[in-house]
């Protein structure tokens, strides 16, 4: 009898994963976890079958990210796990919420050495929220939904949950099993209230105030509160690379243009949602001014005090929009109105010269006149983008290239400078966000790691521009007579394949390819990728660089010197 209105694990997972409010999985199938990819499909959820799990967990990520709820992943066990730690590594380091599920054997096969055994819930533990293996198949959806909230709830990161081999094919009579419903926002936190008084007093003594923006602030959705208190107070801004758009880069408020120069010399720093890691310079000198207070709101208490022992007493523990609206209620009647003359000369100038540099032509094309280009293009043709960038000089040229108007607009190599984000990134973007058109700027060394996801891109008619700056190397490119057999063989580690011809690539698995060495070439394909809405690469021939000395400016050590014993 109980057989009857019995239903197979597989579908009791799809069902718990569309009540909650799943509607799209990022994976890869194999044995045992087919019938669940299926199962998904039939309930009405998009799966999104990939060709490497790493790619297919940094897209979860980046749409978990996007849209505020957990990217949901779907792996095989052994190797399919292990790719897709990659992800849980993306998740972990960028405060992503990430639910991976990962197959795995029969439970009466444990520790025999099963097909593609191995123990994940005990590798996943350390690095993961919370990773765990259901009791029983009727238990299945009520751990699927504690993974999913716990992915999300506080600081984002990363779940796991094991899917033994027996369960999916098993049966169980639903009744048995919990109810799901669909997940809602997590719940926010606000701060302690004499705290917020506190830290606005700070704001209003302060020489200099500055806000500082990160993507926390663009994940927690705060662009609604944030935009209120800058408009009303006056604060200057500067946002991390991630953090562009919560505010729009065209306001004048926006002090990027002068990023070393306020950062030298605020007093008052409000960084919402940002961590004083590499990418803020540890918030120290020279970089930032001595003495500076700084007032982290951040919802992991965890993080306050983090290279910032100093300022221990002005963190705000809560949500960043709630956070900033108590901030905006203290400070109703302030309006800062003294930033220094110098402060904006520093910014004219710099803009001016960018402008110059942008302008300039030349053969080979540069970065920044093709980023011109290609921006220009994006404007003729009034594209709503979501832009996608990683490599070296490639990731740090563009990000003050591409002004960002709205959040969440911007998706690049993030706190671990992962490179090989980037297609991955730009199928979830397109996936999230149908109306926008992901532009990915891709190095050409960034691209290879996961060009055979334009595949995926071309077979889930997830259209993309993708252009890949093409110097024939990591960092930069060598001479093209290095090639030859008989001058400076072997190859310097940086060296790529010469002019490699990656649009083809796009037009083996469907898609449109061009290649770019001028200006006009540049303009017609950037033109045609933007209008026609396929997944075009487009191999922009840039100068190698190779005369350019390697240096890591953005990781320059800012450190002070030890004293000496
Ligand atoms: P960036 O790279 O832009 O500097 P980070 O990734 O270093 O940003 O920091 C983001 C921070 O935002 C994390 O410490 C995370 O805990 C925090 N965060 C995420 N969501 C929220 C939120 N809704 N409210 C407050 N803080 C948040
Ligand atoms: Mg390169």
């Amino acid at each position: 009898m109980a057989l009857t209105t019995s239903v197979a694990g597989a579908k009791l997972i799809a069902s718990s994963l569309y009540d909650l409010g799943v509607r799209v999985v990022f994976g890869i199938v194999g044995i045992p976890v087919i019938e669940v990819a299926d199962a998904c499909i039939e309930r009405g959820i998009r799966f999104i079958s990939f060709r490497n799990e790493q790619s297919a967990s940094y897209a979860a990520t980046a749409y978990g990210y996007l849209t505020g709820r957990p990217g949901v992943c779907l792996v095989v066990g052994g190797p399919g796990v292990l790719h897709a730690i990659a992800g849980i590594g993306n998740s972990t380091h960028n405060c992503f919420p990430l639910l991976l599920l990962g197959g795995s054997s029969e439970s009466h096969q444990v520790y025999k050495g099963a097909f593609q055994e191995i123990d994940q819930v005990s590798t996943l533990t350390p690095f993961t929220k919370f990773a765990g293996r259901p009791a029983s198949i009727s238990l299945l959806p009520s751990t699927i939904e504690k993974a999913y909230r716990l992915a999300y709830y506080g600081r984002p990161g990363a779940t796991y949950i094991d899917l033994p081999a027996d369960y999916i094919q098993g049966r169980v009579d639903p009744s048995e099993t919990q109810q799901l419903y669909p997940a809602s926002a997590a719940p926010k936190i606000a701060a302690d209230a004499s705290r917020v008084k506190k830290a606005a007093q700070l704001i209003r003594n302060a020489e200099l105030p500055l806000v500082i923006i990160g993507k926390g602030a663009a994940y927690g959705q705060a662009e609604g509160a944030i935009r209120e208190l800058i408009d009303k107070s006056s604060l200057p801004f500067l946002p991390t690379p991630m953090g562009k758009g919560v505010v729009p880069d065209s306001s004048p408020l926006n002090f990027a243009a002068a990023r070393s120069a306020i950062l030298r010399t605020s007093d008052v720093i409000l960084l919402l949602g940002g961590r004083l890691n590499w990418i803020l310079h540890y918030g120290e000198p020279p970089k930032f001014k001595e003495g500076v207070k700084i007032i982290q709101v951040d919802i992991a208490s965890e993080e306050i005090g983090n290279n910032n022992s100093g300022n221990v007493e002005y963190g705000l523990v809560g949500d960043i929009q709630l956070v900033t609206q108590q901030l905006s209620a203290e400070l109703q009647d302030y309006r800062f109105s003294s930033i220094p003359s110098a402060l904006i000369e520093t910014r004219e100038k710099n803009l001016a010269a960018s402008e110059t540099k942008a302008n300039r032509t030349a053969m080979p094309l540069t970065y920044q006149h093709s980023y011109k280009i290609i921006k220009d293009a994006i404007r003729a043709t009034k594209t709503k983008v979501i832009y996608i960038s990683e490599g070296a000089n490639t990731m740090d040229i563009a990000r003050s290239a591409f002004d960002v108007e709205e959040p969440r607009q911007r998706l690049d190599a993030g706190t671990m400078a992962t490179m090989g984000v980037g297609i991955g990134y730009a199928i979830a973007a397109a996936a999230a966000c149908p109306d926008h058109l992901p532009v990915c700027i891709e190095g050409d060394s960034a691209f290879g790691f996961s060009a055979m996801e334009l595949e995926t891109a071309t077979r889930s008619n997830l259209p993309m521009a993708i252009f890949v700056m093409n110097n024939n190397g990591v960092y930069h490119g060598v001479e093209p007579t290095a090639y030859s057999a008989t001058y400076g063989n072997p190859l310097p580690s940086t060296a790529l394949g010469f002019e490699t011809r990656y649009d083809l690539i796009a037009e083996a698995v469907g898609g449109k390819g061009f290649v770019a060495r001028t200006a006009t070439e540049l303009k017609m394909a950037a033109t045609d990728a933007l209008r026609n809405r396929a997944v075009t690469v487009v191999n922009v021939i840039i100068d190698p660089g190779a005369k350019t000395k390697l240096e890591f400016g953005w990781l320059a050590s800012t450190k002070k010197k030890p004293p000496s014993k």
